[in-house]
């Protein structure tokens, strides 16, 4: 190849920030992935048959309360005033989630006020004796207490990771707020919306660039491709956002890594479920949640009498599966030392984003890391 001035492996939100921030900077940038499309995990399509905008890989909420972030994302497209909202079903009933005055006065059939919700809360989480939580399941108890941790947790976490809730990290779990409060938006987030006209429309203009080139289509690893390992590394700087183990030959072992089964349907009728997303709680229903994406876009015309939805099940990944979310246990934890040792000693490939850090990072998280990169690691570039 006509080596450029840098190399972006990976067209999710990590590398398309990077790719233009650096031609903005001058730089011939190439942009390569493995995929037919860019924006990774987050993109979209619009369903041929009616018209709505389906997340290809699952509902994608975009949130920050980092302005900077807030004001970068607003050059490549204005945002709806959009504001998630999610339910859970558990034995039955539905419940909003996440667990906030409404969950816990329905749950426990009260009208208690705040103070008294706290109180009940803390005697029900007592049995950690103001212990610092050390996993997950000690977490969730904490947060919540037993009843409500057993009703809409310890179940959802189960499907989701099946893996024994003391092995995962807290931080899985402190992602979702609680709130004694009938505050029932997902996000505490001072902004959040959804991109106007599209993720795909927002993401095209990221990378509408002279000095960008996108090659779709071209795996990294695949050595007969004309932008590949072995014919760029040395040659031009490389940012890779792929996955960490897999540059290294898995030479400490593979990083675990749930994937997602997705299937998606056209129903015909203008509403299935009355939101974007249904948790389902129980362990004995396979899914973990359903997505209906047209409540995504309540300002578009949508048809009335059709809409689309996302069956979501989650389970361990296998070779070849794309991977979603890092399993992080301790054997995972160790690894990832190792391949961070190797990345580090790694001349002139920096390692960024979701599967280059073995990392789960939000979107917004994605973009505030890239730009970081930028200014930091990639400061010295011309
Ligand atoms: N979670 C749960 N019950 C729910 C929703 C989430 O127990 O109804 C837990 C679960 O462990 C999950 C974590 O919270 O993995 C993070 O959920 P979130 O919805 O943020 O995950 P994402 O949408 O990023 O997959």
């Amino acid at each position: 190849m006509n080596v450029s001035d840098v190399v972006v492996v990976g067209a999710g939100l990590f590398g398309l920030t990077v790719a233009e921030r650096l031609a903005d900077r001058g730089m011939d940038v190439t942009v390569v992935d493995r995929r037919a499309e860019i924006g990774g995990n987050a993109a979209s399509a619009f369903c041929p048959r009616t018209g709505i905008e389906v997340h290809t890989y699952g509902s994608h909420l975009f949130h920050t309360s980092n302005e900077r972030v807030w004001a970068y994302v607003n050059r490549f497209t204005t945002f709806t005033s959009y504001e998630h909202r999610v339910w859970t079903t558990y034995r039955g009933e539905v419940f909003p989630m996440p667990i906030n005055l409404g969950t816990i006065n329905q749950f426990f059939r009260s009208a208690m006020g705040p103070d008294a919700a706290r109180a009940l809360i803390a005697e029900q989480a007592a049995e950690l004796d103001g212990r610092e939580p050390a996993n997950l399941d000690e977490k969730g108890i904490s947060l919540v207490g037993r009843p409500l941790y057993e009703a809409f947790i310890r179940g959802y976490t189960a499907k989701q990771w099946q893996t024994d809730p003391r092995l995962l990290p807290a931080s899985i779990i402190s992602r979702l707020p609680v709130r004694y409060t009938y505050d029932n938006r997902y996000f505490d987030d001072t902004h959040q919306g959804l991109p106007t006209d599209g993720y795909g429309a927002w993401f095209a203009r990221m990378v509408d660039h002279p000095r960008i080139d996108v090659r779709l289509g071209c795996d990294f690893f695949d050595p007969t491709q004309p932008v590949h390992r072995g014919a760029v590394v040395g040659q031009a700087p490389v940012v890779f956002t792929g996955p960490v183990d897999q540059y290294f030959d898995l030479a400490a072992g593979p990083l675990a890594w749930r994937t997602l089964d997705l299937q998606q349907e056209v129903l015909p009728t203008g509403d299935h479920q009355g939101a974007a997303v249904m948790n389902y709680a129980d362990e004995d229903v396979p899914e973990t949640r359903v997505h209906e994406f047209r409540h995504l876009h309540p300002e578009r015309a949508y048809p009335k009498d059709a809409t689309v939805i996302m069956r979501e099940r989650s389970r361990f990944a296998e070779p070849g599966d794309e991977p979603y979310y890092p399993v992080n246990t301790p054997e995972d934890r160790a690894r990832l030392a190792t391949y961070r040792e190797l990345a580090a000693q790694e001349q002139g490939v920096h390692f960024g984003g979701r599967l280059g850090t073995y990392k789960y990072l939000d979107m917004h998280m994605a973009i505030g890391s890239a730009l970081t990169m930028v200014d930091n690691q990639l400061a010295d570039l011309p």
